[in-house]
């Protein structure tokens, strides 16, 4: 343990901003003993971020509030990931005297499939560390991440990237150019301990191989063949649970995606499109539907949690 822990409730608050991530190919092998799925996935960070401010307070509270269009769906007690990031870095490496309070603005839809609890995790993480001027070097913020959730290393290193075992053992991958994908997103979330089981009811007709075809289309950036190898083993689970999401996938494709697919648990849907152009005519396509609640533009790969500018200089 290091502890230079800062404690003067009047430094600022150490602003980071993390990625939400999506899944080019989840292969999901039979349920283990251990209760968990093992997982073969690549991961791509995409250009959809929450933003974590987070302050020194004068007693050893952790406090959290969010703000955003979804704010009331996130919970504010120590169920949130982003308090038990911070109470893990506080016990581990800080010491049990230190509070913090914890901002969220919520960009990342909730329950959506994309992460966000993890990237508010992975977010709150780095910003304790620099908070409280702590000496964690990457291996151990990868080793906290995994220990609260299994896309919190994703979700810290961002870019794209293989993952096996839950999805918390990560090797980079080479991806060449830039994607655009649109995402849309619904009305009401998916719990992915639902969508798992209902994936185990449907004979868990999956497979935790390592997709070579993909990653070698990422390296060559080859776009048609990488949008040909998007795959999500979950994805009948989840239109199982969530019919009204074939038609989405439907229209999508219909308005000119190169694909789409349901985006790790869902129920968010996801379409890789040529350019921006063609983003904004299947966005357009999209919002029609009923069942779309809104859609979202965007790049990838983006890098994982970074801090934001300003943080350090105003730190020195
Ligand atoms: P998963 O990472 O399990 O695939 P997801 O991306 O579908 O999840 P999240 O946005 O992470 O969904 O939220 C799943 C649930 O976790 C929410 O319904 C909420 O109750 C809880 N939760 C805990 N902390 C957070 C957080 N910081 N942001 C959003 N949800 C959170």
């Amino acid at each position: 343990m290091a502890s230079n822990a800062r404690t003067t409730p009047e430094a600022p608050p150490v602003m980071v901003r993390v990625a939400a991530k999506l899944n080019l190919a989840l292969g999901v092998g039979p349920l283990g003993e251990d209760g968990y799925h093992p997982l073969a996935t690549v991961f791509e960070a995409v250009g959809i971020y929450d933003q974590i401010a987070v302050a020194s307070r004068s007693d050893e509270e952790i406090r959290i509030t969010v703000e955003g269009p979804q704010a009331d769906l996130v919970p504010l007690d120590s169920s949130n990931l982003a308090y038990r990031a911070a109470e893990l870095m506080r016990d581990r490496w800080a010491g049990a005297h230190l509070g913090a309070d914890i901002r969220i603005e919520k960009s990342i839809p909730v329950a959506g499939g994309m992460a966000g609890g993890s990237a508010d995790a992975a977010g709150t993480l780095l910003a304790c560390s620099v908070l409280w001027d702590l000496d964690t070097g990457p291996d151990d913020l990868q080793q906290l991440g995994a220990e609260l959730g299994s896309d919190v290393p994703f979700a810290l290193v961002g870019g794209v990237a293989l993952g096996r075992g839950r999805g918390d053992r990560l090797v980079p991958v080479i991806s060449r150019g830039t994607h655009h994908w649109v995402f849309a997103t619904s009305c009401q979330g998916l719990s992915t301990p639902q969508v798992y089981r209902r994936f185990d009811e449907l004979g868990g007709a999956g497979g935790n191989w390592v997709p070579t075809a993909l990653i070698a289309a990422l390296t060559s950036g080859d776009i048609d063949t990488v949008a040909g190898c998007l795959g999500n083993d979950l994805q009948d689970a989840a239109l199982d649970l969530r019919p009204d999401l074939a038609g989405v996938l439907e229209a999508g494709t219909e308005a000119g995606a190169l694909a789409g697919l349901v985006s790790g648990s869902g129920p968010t849907t996801a379409f890789l499109v040529s350019d921006e152009a063609t983003g904004r005519t299947v966005a357009k396509a999209l919002l029609e539907l009923s069942q779309v609640h809104d859609v979202r533009v965007v790049r990838g790969p983006v890098p994982g949690a970074q801090l934001l500018p300003g943080t350090l200089q105003a730190r020195m």
